[in-house]
């Protein structure tokens, strides 16, 4: 709704002449240039309240001694976490870490933090990135990231791995990872989103729904993981040291990671606070391990994070997108949810270093239950019929599959139409172990005379 002017309030009124008045006068351009306030060198586009804290200590260097501008996004509240300051939760909890959040990241001068809002959801027994990507309500979350970038135009975006890992693993680290990804391509085109780079009808009047931002392309994207093992990722990216010195502010930046985590009191209690009142900073020497995804401007795989990054803008680059396999025809098989999803996704935007960085692999408890999905294809003119064989190292079992009609396990018979797909639940028990081992579980098929597969599942078992 427009005002009419004799409905403005005074002041407003006032002020809304006045700077028409300027503008006339000194033949102002049609187009300001973007805000610079909100210009950032590297955009953080992070899942929950304290997964920046992983990276704080690269951070702290790069705004503390290396002047960078950091901007931060993170895509969820941690609504659904615990409190051990007291009995705030769910949502309330939620307004609690945005500003342990904001105050975390002030202590190492990032001032410029939003928050997208999404869902914290709970990881059921194993995670997959599909689900969060669901209760992030995808499209919305993404328009709001490319919006982020446009504003915030960086030279680096810097998020989270995009994979299944043993570790942490949550889905909502990989479903920000995914988001920030397609918003480091999107952000550039201007036909995505266009309502956001549309010029604002009138930007010194009220009511415009055009947003007048530019479109941008950032120039390179790193990744940051939550695995419990490092060995993938050496030689993938620069590796930065916490036990350095901060030269501005002369001690460790684990010491200044630390300090930034001790903010998060509803996760963390006093532990980071005891940590650095007693020096004992062992959890947050590790050095800091990153990926690069990709570069625009090219350099060293290793090189510093802003290397060659220079200061101008660069053309859009567009990712080739998704191309059907070449040879499609036959039967197949493969694992299924995320696994499927980023055997697709990753040449889509052009990741190359992704597909190679890790076999499939998830970690589960000693003796617990879990389901994996397989996807059996068929691109033939006529049903087949999969006999499926689950290979098990001693003391698994199968609890239970989704079939139609099943033989006695190992052997189970799964019928797929013409042209069709279908997914296979398989639910397996892990064995009960004194110590933790990699166990790998592989899968063949035989449909039509032909041997499919196999595919494997390497699982760390985690010991009792
Ligand atoms: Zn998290």
């Amino acid at each position: 709704m427009r005002l009419a002017s004799w409905r403005l309030p005074l002041m407003n009124w006032f002020s809304v002449m006045t700077l028409a008045g300027v503008a006339n006068s000194q033949q102002a351009p049609a187009n300001p240039p973007p805000d610079e306030r909100f210009k950032a060198d590297i955009l953080v586009i992070a899942p929950h309240p304290d997964d920046e804290s992983t990276i704080a200590g690269y951070l702290a260097k790069a705004v503390l001694d290396e002047h960078r501008r950091v901007a931060v996004v993170v895509t969820t509240r941690g609504d659904a976490g615990q409190n051990l300051v007291g009995y705030e939760q769910a949502r309330s909890l939620a307004e609690i870490r945005e500003i342990e959040t904001r105050q975390a990241l002030a202590s190492i001068g990032i001032t410029n933090v939003w928050f997208l809002r999404a869902p914290d959801t709970w990881a059921r027994d194993i995670s997959d990135v599909l689900r969060s990507l669901e209760t992030s309500n995808h499209g919305s979350s993404l328009g709001e990231a490319v919006r982020f970038i446009r504003l915030t135009r960086p030279e680096v975006v810097i998020t989270m791995l995009p994979a299944t890992v043993v570790g942490e693993n949550h889905e909502d680290h990989q479903a920000a990872a995914v988001i920030a990804t397609e918003a480091f391509d999107l952000a550039g085109d201007p036909t995505w989103f266009p309502e956001q780079v549309a010029t604002s009808e009138d930007h010194l009047w009220y009511g415009n729904l055009m947003e007048g931002l530019r479109t941008w392309q950032p120039k390179k994207l790193y990744y940051y993981t939550d695995a419990s093992h490092f060995d993938f990722v050496k030689g993938k990216g620069p590796e930065y040291s916490m036990t350095a010195v901060s030269p501005s502010q002369r001690v460790s930046y684990a010491r200044l990671a630390a300090k930034e985590l001790s903010f998060h009191r509803t996760q963390y209690g006093d532990d980071p606070a005891k940590a650095l009142a007693t020096n004992n900073l062992r959890d947050y020497e590790q050095p800091l391990p990153f990926v690069l995804a990709k570069s625009l401007v090219g350099g060293a795989v290793i090189g510093d994070i802003m290397a060659g990054v220079g200061s101008g803008k660069i053309p859009f680059a567009p990712v080739r997108g998704y191309r059907p396999p070449e040879n499609s025809a036959g039967l197949s098989m493969e694992l299924g949810e995320g696994w499927a999803f980023y055997r697709r996704f990753y040449p889509a935007h052009n990741l190359d270093v992704m597909p190679g960085l890790l076999p499939p692999e998830v970690g589960v408890g000693s003796g617990s239950h879990f389901p994996v999905q397989l996807l059996l294809h068929n691109s033939t003119d006529k049903p087949v019929t999969f006999h499926l064989r689950t290979q098990l190292p001693p003391g698994w079992s199968v609890d239970s599959t989704s079939e139609e009609h099943s033989h006695p396990w190992p052997m189970s018979a799964f019928t797929v139409g013409a042209q069709d797909d279908i997914g296979v639940r398989i639910r397996l028990v892990a064995p009960r172990i004194e110590k933790s081992q990699w166990q790998t579980i592989t899968w063949t098929a035989d449909a039509e005379g032909h041997e499919i597969g196999p595919v494997s599942l390497r699982v760390f078992v985690g010991g009792q």
